[in-house]
Parts: structure tokens; sequence; C-alpha cells
């Protein structure tokens, strides 16, 4: 049975909602929680978004587990002693994010907190940049945590939802790939607003995900790209109004890193292989070979330009949003 088609949008509120096609997922344990899902678009705003939506406990214990070893998500532990180096591509994008901030930010000691941090790429950046800074972070994944620990850094292993409210405010507010993964896009954003200093800035960085992308593959079977486990799939236009609806100035609103043909070819050109595949090969042979295509997908120039530059058909979206001095 479909469930009703929602009439809120997870970011602008009451609007028409058009169904787009059905969520794809890419393991068990995704279908379990998105498997009747459908994608819809807000007319107001543009916002794609999963509904209907798992439950808050569902999706804890997803990514106390499922995320990393069934989705081969998050940032993969190689070697940490030679961290920050320890992954180029993780290196990079803390490098180009630093490079991006530092001129916007006033305070010469600031506050900072990266919400999902991983293992700190972003924030060894910024403490780079500005020595006397403090860094903090909140992070669930116990590897993560116990190597955030380790280089100083003061980690909430709490949801955000949850420890935020409790904390002082911050001068930089750091959510790389995070938002796309919250139940409640909306509240969360006004939530950080709240904890952001005067002329404070919130950094946030999505997957671009523009409808022209949505539908170039319609039948599941050849899609360009699996969805799981995101709730939400933004454009320039649908994140720039959500960052101004939690009453923030942006700044900044743009895409940015590698350009898409580039990085999805195979997915966008001959999807059908990897469906093939995935049939033909034993399920343990197909996964191992899929994590050596991403790690292989990981390895990056010590330097690499695509990540620093923007504007165009890239793979991810960065924006600043600013606390106007009240
Ligand atoms: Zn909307």
């Amino acid at each position: 049975m479909t469930a009703p088609a929602p009439c809120i949008c997870l970011t602008c509120g009451p609007a028409a909602l058009l169904p787009q096609r059905r969520y794809r997922c890419k393991s068990a344990q995704g279908k379990a929680l998105f498997g009747g899902s459908q994608l819809y678009r807000c007319q107001g705003c543009g916002l794609i978004q999963a509904f209907p939506l798992p439950s808050l406990p569902a999706l804890a214990e997803y990514y106390a587990e499922d995320y990393r070893n069934h989705c081969l998500s998050a940032t993969d532990a190689e070697e940490l002693q030679k961290f920050p180096l320890d992954n180029l591509f993780y290196y990079n994008r803390g490098q180009s994010v630093a490079e991006l901030l530092a001129p916007r930010v006033t305070s010469p000691q600031p506050r900072i907190l990266d919400i999902g941090a991983g293992y700190g790429h972003i924030l060894h950046a910024l403490g780079e940049r500005f020595p006397g800074c403090t860094l903090s972070a909140i992070e669930f994944s116990n590897v993560c945590v116990e190597h955030l620990r380790s280089r100083g850094i003061a980690v909430f292993a709490q949801p955000a939802e949850e420890i935020l409210p409790a904390l002082p405010p911050f001068d930089v507010i750091v959510l790389s790939h995070a938002l796309e993964h919250f139940l409640d896009p909306g509240a969360m954003l006004r939530l950080i607003a709240s904890r952001l200093s005067p002329g404070g800035i919130l950094y946030v960085e999505v997957p671009h995900i523009p409808e022209e992308a949505m539908h170039r593959y319609i039948d599941s079977v050849w899609a360009p790209r699996v969805d799981e486990p995101h709730i939400t799939f933004f454009d320039p236009r649908s994140l720039s109004g959500a960052l101004a609806a939690s009453g923030l100035a942006v700044e900044l609103c743009t895409t940015a890193g590698p350009e898409y043909s580039r990085v999805s070819a195979l997915r966008f050109h001959i999807p059908q292989w990897r469906w093939l595949m995935e049939r033909i090969i034993p399920k343990p042979i197909f996964r191992f070979l899929r994590r050596q295509r991403a790690a292989q997908s990981m390895k990056v120039n010590a330097r690499e330009d695509a990540f620093y530059q923007q504007g165009g058909f890239r793979i991810w979206i960065r924006a600043i949003a600013r606390r106007t001095a009240a």
C-alpha cells in the first residue's frame, strides 16, 4: 500500500509535494528502513525528500552498525598514525574547507564545532589556521571518538539534537555531509543557528543532487546512484532556501568539488553493468570488489585541485551562512 503524499516540506513547511520515483537502497538493512519510501519534490523550495521516514531509534540502530558494514559509507580508517595524510581524499576536503572559511572567520581564536566530524580532517585543517582556537566535535563512531580525543578535541558522543542546546555558542559550526542525514533538517538548522555567536558562521557541505540527476535513469535498475541512507537531496536553490529559513544570512551557496562525470562515469553511462555483476558474482566477492572500488575512489593526489574549485556540474554544494550581529 502506498502512503499518502506528504504535505509538509522538511525545510519550508506546508507545501505541495510531488512524487518523483521510488527510493533506491543498496543494502538489505536499508531496504528495511526505506523499502516502502518514495522521493518527493517540494513545489515551493525544490527540495527532494524521502517519505515515509524511518523512526529515530531505527535510524540510530542502522548508523551504529550497518552504515559502515553494509552501506560502505563514512570515513574509513586506514593508517591513523599518518593522520592527517592517512586519507588524502579527506585531507584535501579539510584543507579546501579551511581555505574557504578562514577569510570569513572574524574571531582570532574561534570556538569551532564539527557536527559529524569523522576522524577530524576539517577540524585539523582549521586548527592549523587558527592557533589558539578551541576544537569540539559531535561524533558517534567509537574509533573516531577515540582518535579525536587523542588529539585533544572535546568530543560529545550524543545526538546533536540533545547536546547542542546545552553547549555555549560557537564562532564556527561545520556540518559536512551531515545535513542530508537528519530526519528534521529544518529544526536542526534552526537549532544550529541559535548556537552560533553573533557574527558566527555555519559551513554546510552536502552532495549535489539536482533534479536532472534524479531522473537520468527512470527505472530503479538503471539507477545513476543509490539514495540510502539520505533523507534529503539538495540543489543550490533548496539548500540556500533552507539556510535562509533558519534565520541565517547566506553568504555563499555553490556547487563545488570534482565534476560529476569524472567520479561516476560508470554509474551514469553503463549503470546496468553493476546490476548485472551483482547478480552473477557470489555476494562475498561482489562486496570485496565494491569495497576495493570504494577505496580506489578515495585515492587522490596530495593536492587535488578539483576539491578547491566551484561552479558547474560538480558533486558537492558548499554553503556559508552567518548569524548577523543583532
Ligand atoms: Zn519546501
